[in-house]
Formats: C-alpha cells, structure tokens, sequence
C-alpha cells in the first residue's frame, strides 16, 4: 500500500480544512448570486444521452476541487427558483435560515433513528414536532411526530395508522381477508393513491368524495359513502381530508368531518376512522391563530383582514384531527426534505410500533428515544427539525404572519383584478390561500355566464370541451409568446380539483410561493392577459 497516497486521502476528505470549504462554498455562492440575475429559465440543457452512456467514475484520488468539478455543470444547470416571476406551482425558493439549519446538520450528520447516533439532534426533533403540534392542534397535551422524506410518507404514517386501528395486528399478519378502503376527496394529492397502493389496499380501495365549487370534500356524500362501504363490509380505515389543495387551495372541513366519523362509528358500532389530515400546503395558515386582529399590530390592510380572520377560522378546524401531514419545503420555504408527521395523542403511535424483538438492533429501545421503533425508515437524516427549528426561531412568529399574509394578499389581488375582467373567472374566488386558478376565453365570451351554466349542468359536454380548448390555446400562445425575463410563468391544470356535472374544470394556475413576488409581477401578469387577446 502506498503510504503517501493513503495520506493524501486522510488529508483531502477526512480532515476539515475550513478554508479550502469555504472557498468552494464560496464559489457556489457566487454562482447562486450570478443565477440571480437571469431570467428563471433552463440555463443549460440536459444531456441524458451521455448520463447513461458514460458514467464515468475517476481513476486516481484528487481533492476537494475534483468533487466540486463533479457536480458543478448540473449544479449551475438547476433553477434555485429564487426568481420572483416563478408562479407555476407550489414550490419557493428555500430561505436562508434554513440553509444554516441544514448546513449545520450536514457538518454532524446525525442519524434520528435511535439517540445513540443523533444524541441532541434527536431532542431536537422532539422540539420541533411539538412546536409544530402546539401550532397545528393547538396547545394539545400529548403530541407527537417524527419528520419523514415527503408529504407523501407522512400521509402513509396516517393511513397506516388507521389501517391498523380497523384491522389490529394488520402490521403483523397482513390484511388477510379483511376487506379495507380509504376516502380523501376529489381533489386530494394523487399521492393518496400511492399510499393506497403501497399499503396493500389497492388504488381501487381509496374512494374519491365529489367536491363543492369551493373544491372542499362534500360532506354529504361523504356521509352516504361511510354508509355504503359499510353496507358492503368494507372498513373505512381513513379519512384523508385536504387541508390546502394543490392547485386551488381548498380546504375541507376538519371539524365537520370529526362529527360524521364520530357519529358514523357510534351508530354502527365500528372503530372510528383515522381522521388524517394532509395540510402539505395549507398548514402555513395556522401561523395566524393568535393574531389579534383588532389590535391589528402589523398593521394588516382592511382587504387582509376579513381574509387573516377566515384563516384563523378555517385552522382551528384542525384541531378535531388524529394526525396532520405539513411540508415545511412548501410553504415553509425550507429546503427538501422537511416534511413532518404530527400526532395530536401520542398513544397513538403504538399503532405503528414493532416490538423490540422485531428491531434487534435496538435492543435497549425506548420509543421516545428511539424513533425507528414506530417509523417505516431506519436511517433518517435530520435536516428536517434542523432546518425547521433555525426556520422558525430565525423568521419569528411575526415574520410568519408577514410572510403568509403577503401571499395571501397577492393571490386576492390577483383574483380582483381578473374577476374584472369579462372574458376571465377565477374559480377558487371564495378560497383563502396562495393559489389563483382562472379561466381566460376569448374576448367576447362571458366567462361568468359560462361557469354559472357549468355549475348549474345546464352547458353541453362538447361546448365545455370547446371553451377548454380555447382556454388551453389561450395559454399555450402565451408561453410562446413571453418575455422570460419579464413574464411570470405559470401552470396549466386539466383538473383544478372540482367536477361539475361530470366536468373536470380545467385552469390556468397561479402559485404566491415566492416573497419576492410583488405588485409589478402581478401587474405584468394581467397586462400579458390583456395583450394575448
Ligand atoms: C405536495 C403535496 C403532497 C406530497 O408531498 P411531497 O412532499 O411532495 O411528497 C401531498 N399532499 C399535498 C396536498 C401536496 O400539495
């Protein structure tokens, strides 16, 4: 063995040397800062060719230049999405506290599955949940979470947790011949059929419940669907309500939904379905639930106002639920992932618990002190409480109130300023949250009439079709037609989350994820309207 090479290796990736990292980190600054000043478009094209037909691995040892070198060209070929004019989805540009959150994770690189091998960050994790708890439920007494790789894994912790309530022993002898299903509505993430999938229900298992125009879950049929299932044999084992959809931003009535689950399983004698609810987005609203809205400190504009009240509103329905899924890479602006599982009774993860036996690497296991007890992942990396704690106590509750009231305010500005506008109608008007879905038809058309006879079922399928067709041209001639470096981009969506009468509303989509976004974005946004026409 060559002793002087073996050296070499100790010296360049096992040994911190603080400047020759901060001076690559500094370049990847620089870099981010340069990105800055682009328009938010692709600044390199992808080689996909070369990807899997060379993937070249390096013969001899280099440093830490090397590595860099390695990931450079696809580092500066991703978008950071810190460009203001970014509106086409649910995505934002990660603030920096959390960064110092995650940089400092990565430096320890602690592993939250037991204490042994996380120590404080492991406490770390329990303050985080339980801040998080506290906002969501709502100064409740015992709850719990453990944060997971997305939105989605934190849907199944919820689902499986009800799987197990209706079926016990379900994680030990499978779902036998037990026959289970799942509800969410019509416009819940489609991550919901994965969960149904992976869990052995089977997509065909998991009943989607009509919307309102509102795009919340329709309570009667939700009512009438326990029932049937129920007729049938089949054990609802969830309710997955929606707090906050992904393209309109519904919100489904938590408190409501408790009351027909309670009273469902009182009636017929059954355990109570898993109430879980999947607020990804929509959870950023419960940052206003002690804002005092007379005293009005931030000095929120009248037109905000009505809207901080209905939030605080609207979030106080969550404190009926079991379990509640947030993001904190939405609208927490944190970096990936930060996704949390929360519980409002900490009882109820033993539902998801193994024994000791099963875990034998864990012998001397404690569920508080040992998260891989009860979670479906073994190795989990914090960058999620560390990211959310730096987060959190960086920005400060009032930095919160601020920064999810000026999203609020640009998407009600937003839809004014189109529902004005003769030829265009904004579908989630009525919704409180930071999307604007909308349709634009050709100058001419009453968009209103249009919708109002969508809504009534009084407009043929094949005149819908039409309209949607225009809408579809519509901005499709708009992406062809902008200015990157001026035009906010946005989304189009076949289904913004309602059927009326059997048609999917189909929508231009708008997303205020970005605090950089401001009145000019809009402005220009609504000019490019104007001109396509
Ligand atoms: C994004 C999203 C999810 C999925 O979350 P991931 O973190 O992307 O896995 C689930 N539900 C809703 C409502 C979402 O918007």
């Amino acid at each position: 063995m060559d002793p002087k090479l073996y050296d070499q290796i100790i010296r360049n990736f096992f040994t911190c040397d603080p400047a020759a990292i901060t001076a690559i980190f500094r370049e990847f600054l620089m870099a981010v800062q340069a990105e800055g000043t682009l328009p938010p478009s692709q600044h390199m094209e992808q080689n996909y060719e070369t990807a899997q037909a060379n993937p070249e691995i390096h013969v001899l040892p280099g440093n830490l230049k090397d590595a860099r070198d390695a990931v450079f060209p696809y580092f500066w070929g991703t978008d950071s999405w810190s460009s203001p004019l970014h509106l086409e989805n649910v995505k934002g540009p990660a603030n920096y506290a959390s960064l110092v959150g995650a940089l400092a994770c990565l430096l320890k690189n602690p592993n939250l599955c037991t204490d042994t091998y996380s120590q404080r960050s492991n406490e770390l994790e329990v303050k985080a949940v339980t801040a998080l708890a506290n906002l969501l439920f709502y100064h409740t007494d015992d709850p719990w979470g453990v944060f997971t790789m997305g939105g989605t894994i934190s849907n199944l912790y919820g689902a499986k947790i009800g799987v197990e309530k209706v079926a016990p022993g379900a994680m030990h002898t499978g779902l036998a011949s037990a026959r289970l299903a799942g509800i969410v509505s019509e416009a819940a993430h489609y991550s919901n059929q994965s969960i149904a999938g992976w869990l052995g229900l089977g997509t065909a298992q998991l009943h989607s419940i009509p919307t309102d125009e509102r795009f919340s879950m329709r309570l009667d049929f939700l009512a009438e669907k326990l029932e049937q299932l129920h007729t049938q044999g089949v054990r609802t084992a969830f309710v997955t309500a929606t707090f906050g959809t992904t393209d309109a931003s519904g919100i489904d009535d938590v408190a409501a939904i408790r009351r027909i689950l309670d009273d469902f399983a009182a009636r017929r004698g059954v355990p109570t379905p898993q109430l879980h609810v999947d607020a990804a987005v929509g959870w950023v609203l419960s940052f206003f639930g002690e804002y005092n809205l007379a005293a009005n400190e931030l000095g929120f504009c009248p037109r905000l106002l009505p809207l901080v009240q209905r939030a605080q509103a609207l979030a106080a329905g969550l404190r009926a639920a079991d379990s509640i899924t947030i993001d904190f890479h939405k609208m927490g602006w944190g970096h990936y992932p930060g996704s949390a599982f929360l519980v409002n009774r900490r009882a109820d993860l033993r539902y998801l618990s193994r024994s000791v036996e099963d875990t034998p690497y864990f012998c001397e296991a404690d569920g508080r002190r040992d998260p891989a007890l009860f979670t479906l992942e073994c190795s989990r990396p914090a960058l999620g409480p560390y990211t959310v704690m730096a987060s959190l106590n960086g920005i400060g509750l009032t930095g919160w109130q601020l920064l999810v009231a000026r999203a609020l305010l640009l998407a009600d500005d937003l839809k004014q300023r189109l529902e004005s506008l003769e030829y265009a109608k904004v579908l989630n008007l009525d919704v409180v949250g930071p999307s604007v879905v909308w349709w634009v038809l050709p100058k001419g058309r009453n968009a209103r009439e249009i919708y109002q006879r969508v809504l009534e079922g009084t407009l043929p399928a094949d005149k819908f079709a039409r309209y949607a067709s225009e809408m579809r041209h519509l901005f499709e001639k708009r992406e062809k037609s902008m200015d990157p470096a001026l035009d906010p981009r946005l989304s189009y969506t076949t289904h913004a989350g309602h059927s009326a009468h059997g048609l999917a509303l189909p929508a231009w989509k708008a997303v205020f994820f970005n605090p950089m976004t401001n009145d000019a974005v809009l402005d220009r946004l609504v000019y490019s309207i104007e001109e396509l026409l």
